[in-house]
């Protein structure tokens, strides 16, 4: 396996480095400084928004954007450690990877949005995600279980007609705090305790606007909230969605994780 940089990606990590260097790290003070001026931690003020989305449109501009889809016909092009070396590069500086689309959690979540959303899906979720205007979070941690192990997940899905109940707590959603992020993936539990370990979880799709989502604090880390993404704690009371919203099939959330 070549572990080495290539020559193609070679003149990207350059003209990612002189952004991050000359352009995207010297804004970021004064990015941060902005945060809860408006009495809202989690709010963008006009010189925040002028800040991110200046530099995107530039990061865009220069066709440095969305390297992340790797070994797809979609993509950029570029293998994973091709990829590492620019994600090397833009996590130089807290707004790096935002600005050329490459942040954690969209990334991961657009790739499942790729390879098992419907067309429905991708003309709402996945169409706005690769241009950067809207956000999206990866629901999975809950507080009532050891969620290292992802087998615990006990968040209640049931099938009622053509929709599915959601019921119960996810926490450290990673940039569910943002009012960008206008889309869940969540890990359900729709088997039961008989079904085998591995098949009794579902990954879905929840508009983060859906009647009962309730977003009820921002976790934090050694006393930062990391505002305006946040890691948030999520309660679901009688969610519903479409039944078209379960991704790939019942049973079938691990397979997604696991084949990615
Ligand atoms: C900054 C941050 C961002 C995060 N973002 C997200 C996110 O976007 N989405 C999301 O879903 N989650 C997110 N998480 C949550 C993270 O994935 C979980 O905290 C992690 O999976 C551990 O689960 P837990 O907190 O329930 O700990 P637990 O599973 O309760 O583990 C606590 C301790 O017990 C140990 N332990 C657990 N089970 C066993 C066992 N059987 N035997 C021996 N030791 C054991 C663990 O190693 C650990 O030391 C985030 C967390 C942080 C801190």
């Amino acid at each position: 396996m070549e572990l080495g940089i290539s020559d193609k990606v070679k003149p990207l990590i350059a003209a990612v480095q002189s952004m991050v260097n000359d352009e995207i790290a010297p804004l970021w003070e004064e990015y941060h400084s902005e945060v809860g001026k408006t009495g809202d931690r989690f709010e963008y003020t006009t010189r925040m928004t002028e800040i991110l989305e200046g530099l995107k449109v530039e990061a865009r501009a220069r066709g440095l954007w969305n390297f992340w889809l790797t070994d797809s016909a979609q993509g950029y092009g570029l293998n994973t450690v091709e990829y590492a070396y620019l994600a090397e590069e833009m996590g130089k500086t807290p707004m790096g990877p935002e600005v050329f689309n490459c942040s954690a959690p969209d990334t991961g979540n657009m790739e499942v949005l790729e390879r098992y959303g419907t067309d429905e899906h991708k003309e709402r979720w996945l169409k706005p995600l690769l241009k950067g205007e809207i956000r999206s979070a990866y629901l999975m941690t809950e507080p009532d279980v050891a969620s290292s192990d992802a087998t615990n997940m006990a968040m209640s899905c049931v099938r009622d007609g053509d929709e599915y109940v959601l019921n119960g707590e996810k926490w450290w959603a990673s940039g569910a705090g943002d009012p960008r992020c206008a889309i869940y993936i969540v890990m359900v539990k729709t088997g039961d305790d008989t079904a085998p370990k591995h098949q009794r979880h579902s990954m879905v799709l929840v508009p983060s606007d859906a009647p009962g989502v309730k977003v009820l604090r921002a976790m934090q880390v050694y006393g930062h909230d990391d505002a305006p993404h946040g890691h948030m704690h999520i309660k679901f009371t009688d969610v519903r969605i479409p039944v078209e919203n379960l991704l790939l099939g019942e049973g079938r959330g691990f397979e997604i994780s696991q084949r990615l």
